[in-house]
């Protein structure tokens, strides 16, 4: 069954396709770049924007909407920011279609109906959003303001990868604004901070706090932070930002607030987003050669029950021991589903389930029964062990915390066996084709030098980490000094 999923060392980006596809987490659609997420990998993306909706509530922020469309004249006003998402921009320019006078049955554009400005459909929504502010805002007891919307965006990319990269995707945009620039650059720490919490925690997957370089900087932003993983190709992935706007947005759209001595300032601002991309992230943190591997804490299914019997006797002997089993799973809220379908055999359905990578799966047999005990596997080891009935929903509680912790163990030591110092240009380009992973080197700080190294490696750097040590070096590149290396990977 596992055979028609690519194992990873044939081919790495179709392991991850068959994943996808295969493990029913999302489709190919009519669109190009744009993908149908299906109900298993939508559960997925519930669960997560769950556990992100409560972490933005505890820190103060509320949830709110604002249009999927921005008046070409307000997604000009920030000029870098506008100039930084023009390339990707899907447009409207008209609102209407009509009969084909030419062509029986098919649809024209009406050129009759032509909008008098053009709306881009929103990339990013600083500009919607500060526009809204400055109707919000006047004095400094409207501030600050905490705003999170869940939302779809549209960037047209050329290269796209399913989760990854599409050119839609649904994501989370916070958009605060602020009386000081201290307060704006706290609430951007502690969003990446919030970023950092919900991959290691939830996703069981290992982050890096860092800033990036000014040229991997979000078009419009002061700083830009993110939290950057490592995949099991060895290649690295941003997975979240979070941006000090400082008062850029406030100047392009005149937001200005009056202080307490009736002083007039700019609001200070910051914005940070994660999307579905995270779902990749995921995917290809943990799964295997058999299909997902999805950590507990977010997994739509937890747990799934499969009888194994001959008669509707036996069946029915079961049935009544799983159905004490199910209310004691519920009455602790966790996820679970007894398939007891008929249309397919148990090994069937272990092979699917594994494929789904849904953390804990049960079997129970007459045999059992009489015995007393249950056979638990496990999906991230794959171990097989037989446990006492009398306490299976302990035990397969204790299991569920195990596999989260044992998954983000296994992706930590990962990790850090492929974070690797290069000390001159040699090691860098030998370790970055002998093992990949994160390359920490030194970089003389120029904008040319971190290109030409993107050119002759494709590696580009991913962060500079924050709190990171201090040490003189020569930059692995030009020879020139630095002070502190930097995170170089090969990305996605
Ligand atoms: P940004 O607004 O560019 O800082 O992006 C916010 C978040 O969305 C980051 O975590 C990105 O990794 C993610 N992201 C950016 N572009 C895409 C895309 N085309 N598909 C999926 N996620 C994306």
């Amino acid at each position: 069954m596992s055979k028609e999923i690519t194992s990873r060392q044939v081919d790495y980006s179709q392991w991850y396709n068959d994943l996808i596809i295969k493990g029913e987490l999302a489709d190919y659609s009519a669109v190009r770049g744009c993908m149908v997420i299906k109900p298993y990998g939508f559960g997925l993306w519930e669960n997560m924007r769950d556990a992100l909706d409560k972490m933005f509530k505890d820190t103060g922020h509320v949830n709110a909407y604002f249009p999927l469309f921005v008046p070409k004249s307000l997604f000009e006003a920030e000029e870098k920011n506008a100039e930084g998402f023009a390339k990707e921009c899907a447009i409207v320019t008209h609102y209407r279609l009509k009969n084909d006078p030419e062509n029986k049955g098919k649809l024209i554009v009406d050129p009759e109906a032509k909008l008098e400005e053009e709306l881009v459909v929103r990339p990013t929504s600083e500009a919607i959003i500060w526009n809204t502010y400055k109707g919000w805002i006047q004095s400094y007891r409207d501030l600050p303001i905490l705003v999170n919307q869940w939302a779809n965006v549209v960037r047209w990319e050329m290269r796209t990868r399913l989760f990854l990269r599409t050119a839609e995707f649904l994501w989370q945009e916070g958009h605060t604004a602020h009386a000081t620039k201290e307060e704006a650059l706290e609430e951007t720490l502690k969003m990446l901070d919030v970023y950092a919490e919900f991959a290691e925690k939830y996703m069981a997957v290992p982050v890096i706090k860092g800033v990036k370089t000014a040229s991997e900087r979000f078009a419009g932003a002061e700083d830009t932070y993110c939290i950057e993983a490592l995949m099991q190709d060895g290649k690295a992935l941003q997975a979240g930002t979070s941006h000090f706007l400082g008062q850029n947005f406030a100047k392009a759209f005149d937001v200005k607030y009056s202080d307490k001595n009736n002083q007039l300032d700019y609001v200070w601002a910051t914005s940070w987003g994660v999307s579905t991309r995270l779902i990749g992230a995921l995917v290809m943190a943990h799964s295997d050669d058999d299909g997902l591997i999805l950590p507990p804490k977010i997994a739509p299914l937890q747990v799934v029950i499969v009888p194994i019997y001959k008669n509707e006797e036996q069946k029915s002997l079961i049935d009544a021991k799983v159905n004490h089993i199910l209310h004691g799973l519920k009455t602790k809220n966790i996820r679970v589903k007894y398939d007891d379908s008929d249309n397919n055999r148990p090994g069937w359905k272990f092979a699917e389930y594994e494929k789904k990578g849904v953390p804990v799966r049960l079997a129970l047999g007459v045999r059992d029964l009489e015995n007393n005990v249950i056979e638990i596997a496990r999906r991230d080891t794959k171990e097989k062990q037989t446990y006492s009935l009398d306490n299976a929903v302990a035990t397969i509680e204790a299991l569920l915390e195990n596999i989260q912790q044992h998954m983000f163990d296994k992706a930590l030591a990962f990790r850090e066996q492929n974070i690797s110092n290069a000390d001159n240009w040699d090691e860098f380009v030998r370790l970055l084709d002998e093992k990949a992973g994160f390359i920490a080197a030194h970089w003389d700080g120029t904008a040319e030098t971190e290109e030409k190294i993107k050119e002759l490696t494709k590696a580009t750097i991913r962060c500079i980490p924050l709190n990171n040590p201090q040490e003189d070096g020569k930059c692995v590149l030009t020879g020139n000094p630095s002070k502190e290396r930097v995170l170089f990977a090969r990305a996605y």
